[in-house]
């Protein structure tokens, strides 16, 4: 029996159905590196292919390890069922493929990462299905861009580098008035944000970040939260409420009925995980299991020292603003405050006084933080996107990004506050100290 409780640090540990190993009573989850599974004789086999009975066929739909961690993940973050997958890339766009057919759209925030952005403005579009790009500051914006062939709405809970949190319950009710439900990026916000609470219907995860922790995997997940109604809206989900061919006529609201509200993930998996194929590795199911296990303390501290850094960073000279949660005015301020529990997320950006050549400054002398294009590593992380990621973009196409010319993003870690700061003091006395040099 799963244990009964809402605390996460809790669920963390124990949450699904696994206690341990039914072949050897295994604690630790074991990496089931299988590909098929021993049916026990045709009648059995046959009822799986029917689904009339649920269980192992072959691991590119379902593995023992996986199912571990999907219901773990699912536990934590309050949703009725979870599909992993292989990476958060797959995550978004199976969460879109699942309920959008050619002819369809998504209104999206223009506040994304610049793989989904890619994703949706270029393939999506070869696909057929077009996605309208919405300013998240005014969450009438997604109202006006709905219509009849609109199948979800689509955001990020803490985007970067603006770094303001999406208006969630103001969006999803919106979309819960027209028959659209909103599918929510949490990647940057785990455990600290709870969408499902605030009316999203859809959470989606890049698990290579906090939920992995130690920069070890690549992967992501799809949890449902069972709190939207298909059937009320059937005309915009044929995908969900009407007879699908290739499984013989079966209708996924009906036949997820017996098993709970779970037509969408139940069609994900058997559907897009069937034949698109992006399965998780057993061995990366394996490292999102032990990164869950300590994601609500390392989350603690991540927020803790974030904290610390953004006040460290207002204060100095070199340094002409600072971007985090925690030091916004207005809107966003209030957006954060309600969105956001128990800290404001690892992620700090700033900008450099001395420009592009200051930010290349700064990072090359980073000691302790890690120059690279992640997040949510357990250790700290830096990032100058002029010099990297964005450097094909036009200073126009910068600056619509968010991305200044001595812009820097931090993804802060768990080490020790003292050693964080002391790294980034030196580094920026480097920064500084060649800027005067120019000058
Ligand atoms: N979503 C967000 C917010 C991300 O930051 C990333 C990766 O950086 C992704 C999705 C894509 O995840 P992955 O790299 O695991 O495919």
């Amino acid at each position: 029996m799963p244990i009964e409780t809402k605390n996460v640090e809790t669920l963390a540990l124990h949450g699904g159905s696994y206690r341990s190993d039914p072949a050897t009573g295994a604690v630790a989850v074991p990496i089931y590196q299988t590909t098929s599974y021993q049916f026990e004789n045709t009648d059995h086999a046959s009822r799986l292919f029917a689904l009339e009975a649920i269980g192992q066929i072959y691991t590119r739909i379902k593995n023992p390890t996986q199912d571990a961690f999907e219901e773990r993940l699912a536990a934590i973050e309050g949703g009725v069922g979870a599909l992993a997958v292989a990476s958060g890339q797959t995550a978004s766009a199976f969460a879109i493929f699942n309920i959008a057919q050619a002819g369809d759209n998504v209104v999206s925030s223009t506040d994304l990462y610049g793989g989904t952005w890619t994703l949706f403005s270029q393939t999506l579009k070869q696909f057929g299905v077009e996605v309208r790009f919405v300013d998240p500051a005014d969450p009438e914006n997604f109202r006006r861009a709905t219509d009849a062939k609109t199948r979800a709405y689509y955001a990020e809970t803490l985007p970067n580098p603006k770094l303001n949190v999406f208006p969630i319950r103001e969006v999803a009710d919106i979309g819960r008035s027209l028959g659209v439900p909103l599918i929510l990026d949490n990647t940057a916000a785990p455990v600290i944000a709870r969408p499902f609470e605030h009316g999203a219907a859809i959470v989606v995860y890049s698990t290579t970040k906090y939920i992995g922790g130690h920069g070890t995997s690549i992967g992501g997940a799809i949890i449902d939260g069972g709190n939207f109604d298909w059937e009320a809206h059937a005309s915009r989900f044929p995908l969900l409420t009407q007879p699908d061919e290739a499984y013989h006529g079966a209708v996924w609201t009906e036949a997820a009925k017996p098993l709970g509200p779970i037509a969408y993930i139940l069609r994900a998996r058997v559907k897009l995980l069937r034949d698109l194929g992006a399965a998780i590795a057993p061995q990366n199911a394996f490292q999102f299991i032990q990164g869950l296990e300590t994601l609500p303390l390392r989350l603690r501290q991540h927020n803790e020292n974030a904290i610390k850094v953004a006040n460290f960073l207002v204060k100095h000279p070199a340094i002409s603003h600072v971007i985090f949660p925690g030091l916004q005015s207005g809107a966003n301020r209030r957006r954060a405050d309600i969105y956001l529990k128990g800290g404001y997320g690892a992620l700090v950006g700033f900008e450099l006084k001395g420009g592009v050549d200051a930010g290349r400054r700064f990072i090359d002398a980073l000691r302790l933080f890690y120059h690279v294009a992640n997040i949510g590593d357990a250790r700290s992380l830096a990032i100058h996107p002029a010099s990297t990621t964005h450097q094909q973009l036009s200073a126009e196409e910068q600056l619509a990004a968010g991305v200044t010319p001595g812009y820097v993003r931090l993804s802060v870690g768990i080490e020790h506050p003292d050693d964080i700061l002391a790294d980034l003091n030196q580094a920026l006395a480097h920064a500084d100290a060649g800027a005067r040099k120019a000058a």
